[in-house]
């Protein structure tokens, strides 16, 4: 019985403990009048946000979105330059020694699987391309070692088209704190920001979220009180 009355105390909320902040989940915000001015204040804060990886083409960009795994892309950028000067295409990268490959990459981590992954894939594009990347989202992330977000980088970016959203740790985390969605898988990341943004947008969204994260919304210690979009985040501690 009295188990029973305690169990009302607590659902009446007479009894129950305010939960840490921590704990508290952001409003969700799921409407697109509210994502555009996400965006326009974005945009307006960061008008020279753009893909951070060195690259001069669609072959260049994937190898380097594929290197960047668990690293930063400001590491990446400083293996590339090496990396390209002596395998400028896929040709050449697809007939290298795995160990010379690793000998270059080594400081992006992960070095021996990266070096396998980015043969056998400049490999896959000789046999089924030609040596050309194909600009289609199946035929990419066919190819070893491409995922979806890393299809999404280099059709956003070098082809410029808009298929779909990169999610990666920043894009994720904003979108929770911005009160954009819920999930914590990528693909289901990127299902719920689609609706919320005209196409033409996808691209930039990422790189504006990703500078924003970079910047401001730290994922130890966001700087509210330093954020332009502080009036529009459920999550905001200022
Ligand atoms: S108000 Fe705080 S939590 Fe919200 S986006 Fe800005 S820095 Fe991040």
């Amino acid at each position: 019985m009295a188990a029973k009355k305690g169990a009302r105390r607590q659902a009446s909320g007479k009894a129950a403990k305010k939960a840490p902040a921590s704990a508290r989940r952001p409003k969700l915000t799921v409407d697109a009048a509210h994502a555009a001015r996400l965006y326009d204040d974005l945009a307006r804060h960061y008008p020279d946000a753009h893909c951070a990886l060195d690259h001069r083409d669609a072959f260049e960009l994937l190898v380097a979105t594929i290197l960047s795994a668990q690293c930063t892309d400001k590491r990446v950028n400083m293996v590339t330059p090496v990396l390209f000067a002596k395998y400028p295409d896929a040709r050449s990268l697809a007939a290298a020694a795995q160990e010379d490959v690793e000998e270059i990459i080594r400081s992006t981590g992960f070095f021996r699987n990266k070096a396998q992954n980015i043969i056998a894939m400049a490999g896959a594009l000789v046999d089924r391309h030609g040596g050309e990347v194909p600009r289609e989202m199946d035929a990419l992330t066919a190819l070893p070692g491409v995922g979806r977000k890393t299809a999404n980088v280099v059709l956003g970016n070098a082809f410029g088209r808009n298929e779909g959203i990169v999610v990666d740790t920043h894009v994720s985390r904003l979108s929770q704190r911005l009160g954009l969605t819920r999930e914590t898988d990528p693909v289901k990341i990127e299902s719920a920001l689609v609706p919320l943004f005209p196409r033409e947008r996808w691209t930039m969204l990422s790189h504006l979220l990703i500078e924003h994260g970079r910047q401001i919304c730290d994922a130890r210690k966001p700087r509210c009180g330093d954020c332009p979009i502080a009036a529009l985040c459920p999550s905001s501690l200022a």
